[in-house]
């Protein structure tokens, strides 16, 4: 299968085609960006970790039943994946408040969440990812009802598949954002998951190793994510 041409440049990842048009190829770009895209920074490493990173936690949910788009790691920074058709509607699960929803309700940063809680937010750069509810994702033709449950509780699949996981390394899986599309009427986990999309905290000193660092400038962003890889076996 040979690399074709660029269809997308996404924020942090570059899309390209291939000579099977049921298979792309990601490459996982150093850039790193917050505040919706406000601030763009290049950190050395960080396409290569996060393709790493990626390649071992799609393989560990595959391995827990969550069907995902990973196909194969084709080298340090960029992977083949299943081509799907996305849908504009992302999935957070919080097990401890922090970041939106700090600011939103004006919780303490830190708090347990039990049950976890889950929202939805419309894809929407110039919008800045609204937060929106099923209704309107299905009454706007985002995703059908059927579709909007399989998201849920694969993401709650998620969930489960990686606080043990992140548990067993020491560390706390407070939040993360998912990304589904169709492929073949399926409903299968798409996009990435790494540092820039969830919050990870040391179980014992509750210090970020996530995004965080980028976002609030505490330095150090790219060791951190080279510490979780670490702490979960992943080889970099
Ligand atoms: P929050 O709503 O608190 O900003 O984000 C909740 C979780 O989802 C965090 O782990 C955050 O990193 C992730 N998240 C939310 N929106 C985005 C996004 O547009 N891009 C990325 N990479 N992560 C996101």
């Amino acid at each position: 299968m040979e690399k074709q041409q660029l269809l997308y440049k996404g924020k942090a990842k570059s899309v390209y085609e291939t000579t099977d048009t049921d298979y792309l190829i990601l490459h996982f770009r150093d850039d790193t960006s917050a505040f919706n895209g406000e601030r763009v920074e290049q950190l050395a490493r960080k396409g290569q970790v996060n393709n790493k990173f990626n390649a071992y936690i799609m393989q560990k949910l595959a391995e827990g039943g969550v069907e995902t788009h990973f196909e194969k790691q084709l080298s340090d920074d960029e992977v083949l994946v299943k081509r799907l058709e996305m849908i504009p509607v992302e999935c957070v699960v919080r097990n401890y408040s922090a970041g939106s929803m700090v600011r939103r309700l004006g919780v303490e940063e830190g708090m347990k969440l039990t049950p976890p809680t889950y929202e939805l937010f419309y894809k929407d750069d110039a919008l800045g990812d609204p937060m929106v509810n099923e209704s309107q994702s299905i009454a706007l033709g985002w995703a059908t009802a059927e579709q909007l449950a399989d998201m849920k509780a694969l993401t709650f699949k998620v969930n489960e598949i990686l606080t043990e996981l992140f548990d067993q390394g020491g560390m706390i899986l407070v939040d993360f954002k998912l990304e589904f599309g169709v492929f073949k009427d399926r409903i299968v986990l798409g996009d990435e998951f790494s540092p820039d999309g969830c919050r990870i905290w040391d179980k014992e000193t509750k210090k970020k190793l996530d995004k965080d660092r980028f976002r609030q400038s505490l330095g150090d962003v790219i060791e951190a994510y080279e510490e979780v890889a670490n702490r979960l076996g992943i080889e970099l």
